[in-house]
């Protein structure tokens, strides 16, 4: 499961603040230590660990205690709200446009589970709020990607719309968006190409397609289980493509938490969804709250 580790770690280091009637500086310097460690083996980003654990610092020290907590709960309550915070503070909405359909791209390196993604989100629309998606294949380099795409929208009995790989990304987007228009779907979602690493030649085809077709969403779907790369692929997609919001796969996996932990605070950008198994359901909108709650207990 995902930040067992580090949900040990800080737990541990939370009972021994609970029930303290009164909480010393040097308690809370001890506890900032403890969380600073926690964090850095969790593999979060070492500025990202800085900020936080300064502002716990702030906050905690010398704050007034609220009536219906003990000192000790209070801390918790501080450790709790930033940390929430560092992933984003309120969960962020999916964009829906004034003109259907509202087009959501795709973005993300080969073997992120973009594809997968792409089945699972717009399983989640149908599911969830009554849309009716239609998926793009636009990665025109693997024909396996289309097959794929292919095999899950039959999975799902959702329709793909594909044009093999000799036409070009941005006009298999144009006219899947004129095709969805005919169909009455709501959402369209396109599936775009990847690469083993951020290249030039991804990120051009990709401020291509961005610039033609002006979606509502880049989501950009990054691989949990790759720690700080994550979070350097996702600051070198923003820095190109200013995406929207991140998918972050594979949070079902033994993850130390350093992506989820890290994203937000280094780009700016939300979590939007997390995916939590191979299966086609297994996605979930990301909740800061919930998660920081599941992290501290
Ligand atoms: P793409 O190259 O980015 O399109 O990646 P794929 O969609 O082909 O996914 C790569 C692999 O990751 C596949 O085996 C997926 O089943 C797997 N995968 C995708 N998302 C998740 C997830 O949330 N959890 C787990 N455990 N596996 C996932």
């Amino acid at each position: 499961m995902a930040f067992e580790g580090l949900a040990d770690r800080l737990q541990e280091t939370m009972k021994k603040l609970t029930g303290k009637g009164k909480v010393s500086e040097q308690d809370v310097k001890e506890m900032t230590r403890e969380v600073r460690l926690a964090l850095l083996e969790a593999d979060v980003n070492f500025k990202v660990v800085k900020d936080f654990v300064k502002r716990v610092k702030e906050r905690a020290i010398g704050q007034e205690v609220m009536e219906s907590l003990t000192p000790g709960q209070q801390v918790i309550k501080v450790v709790k709200e930033e940390l929430t915070d560092l992933m984003g503070g309120e969960q962020s909405k999916i964009a829906v446009s004034d003109r259907s359909p509202t087009v959501i791209m795709m973005v993300g390196l080969q073997g992120a589970g973009k594809t997968t993604t792409t089945g699972k989100l717009a399983n989640l629309l149908r599911k969830k709020h009554n849309r009716k998606p239609l998926l793009v294949a636009a990665d025109i380099y693997r024909p396996a990607a289309i097959n794929q795409l292919e095999t899950i929208g039959r999975q799902l009995d959702i329709p793909v719309f594909a044009m093999g790989t000799d036409a070009n990304p941005v006009d298999i987007a144009n006219q899947a968006i004129a095709k969805a228009k005919e169909d009455h779907h709501d959402y369209v979602i396109i599936d775009t190409a990847g690469r083993l690493h951020v290249d030039e030649n991804l990120m051009d085809e990709l401020q291509q397609i961005k610039t033609n077709v002006k979606p509502d969403e880049v989501f950009l779907v990054v691989d949990a289980m790759t720690g700080q790369d994550a979070v350097n692929v996702a600051e070198s997609f923003d820095e190109q493509l200013d995406i929207s919001g991140v998918v972050l796969t594979k949070l079902d996996g033994d993850t130390r938490g350093g992506a989820a932990l890290s994203i937000k605070a280094v780009t700016n950008k939300p979590i939007k969804f997390a995916g939590m198994g191979e299966k086609l359901d297994e996605l979930e909108q990301f909740h800061p709250e919930r998660m920081a709650s599941r992290i501290l207990g």
